[in-house]
């Protein structure tokens, strides 16, 4: 029997000010406009499964490259009833410091990441600071005293992780970027991660420039797109839009939590 599952994104952090040069390969003029980013950690919950998506940074590792943290992404799920300590399943869509922290605050989760994930991040291409840049050594290093705990499940490619919850390898932004796609009230809804950054990454072909790959991100976002019931189900990774495209849970949430089960309040905007 499927799941159905209701999907929440947290804003936890911000980089503003930040220009849009760094949000994509061929900027558009003026390259230095002001551009934010927001950060989000997600969460899946059904009737029978509570899975985290994404774990956010830390003080440090945002603070150190300037990111603003409005509140610890993890406690942040208690703001929808999840307590971290009970979660047993967390899926690591990919391991830069701003979606692979924090997992020592799970005491009790798997983590769920793609084989090429691990061996990316443990391998011969962190010898390049360009690529290695956005990845903190003590995360990785936690990610595999779990693995040395059995706290670790591979995955490689796509796999369903419940009934109604799938994973789905993309590369690209790094070797083993994944998404997760869910069956809600609406149908598939995918949560991109930086499988799409923004809606304009997809929309201008126009890669964020954060990448191993730059051919396998623009296949990525192509299959985001796919999985998804319409372009209105992709829930891009930072891009601030979405907190006015979707409701808030409820009223002392707004601005924090939206529920992107739901259907959009608004199109997606063109950029
Ligand atoms: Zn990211």
């Amino acid at each position: 029997m499927t799941d159905t599952y209701k999907l929440y994104a947290i804003k936890y952090g911000t980089h503003d000010p930040r220009p849009a040069s760094q949000n994509f390969m061929n900027p558009p003029d003026p390259h230095d406009a002001p551009y934010p980013i927001d950060y989000f950690v997600w969460a899946c919950v059904s009737e029978n499964h509570t899975v985290v998506v994404d774990t956010g940074f830390n003080e440090h590792s945002g603070g150190r490259r300037g990111r603003t943290m409005f509140r610890c992404p993890v406690d942040s799920l208690r703001l929808i009833g999840i307590d971290p300590d009970e979660v047993t399943d967390v899926v690591v869509t990919h391991m830069h410091y701003d979606h692979g922290g924090n997992f020592d605050k799970f005491p009790k989760a798997t983590f769920h990441i793609q084989d090429k994930e691990m061996s990316y991040i443990t391998g011969r291409y962190m010898r390049y600071p360009a690529l290695r840049n956005s990845f903190d050594a003590d995360d990785v290093c936690e990610l595999v005293r779990d693995l040395y705990k059995d706290r670790v499940e591979f995955h490689d490619g796509d796999d369903e992780l419940f009934p109604g919850l799938t994973l789905h390898h993309v590369g690209g932004h790094t070797q083993g970027m994944q998404f997760v796609r869910a069956w809600t009230e609406r149908g598939w809804v995918v949560l991109a991660s930086d499988a799409m950054h923004l809606f304009a990454n997809w929309q201008h072909k126009n890669p964020f420039p954060t990448v191993l790959h730059i051919g396998d991100m623009l296949e990525g976002h192509k299959k985001v797109v796919r999985l998804a019931e319409t372009p209105e189900h992709v829930i891009p990774g930072h891009d601030p839009q979405v907190l006015e495209m979707y409701p808030a849970p409820s009223k002392d949430l707004e601005g924090i939590v939206i529920q992107v089960d739901l259907p959009p309040l608004k199109p997606v905007p063109q950029a």
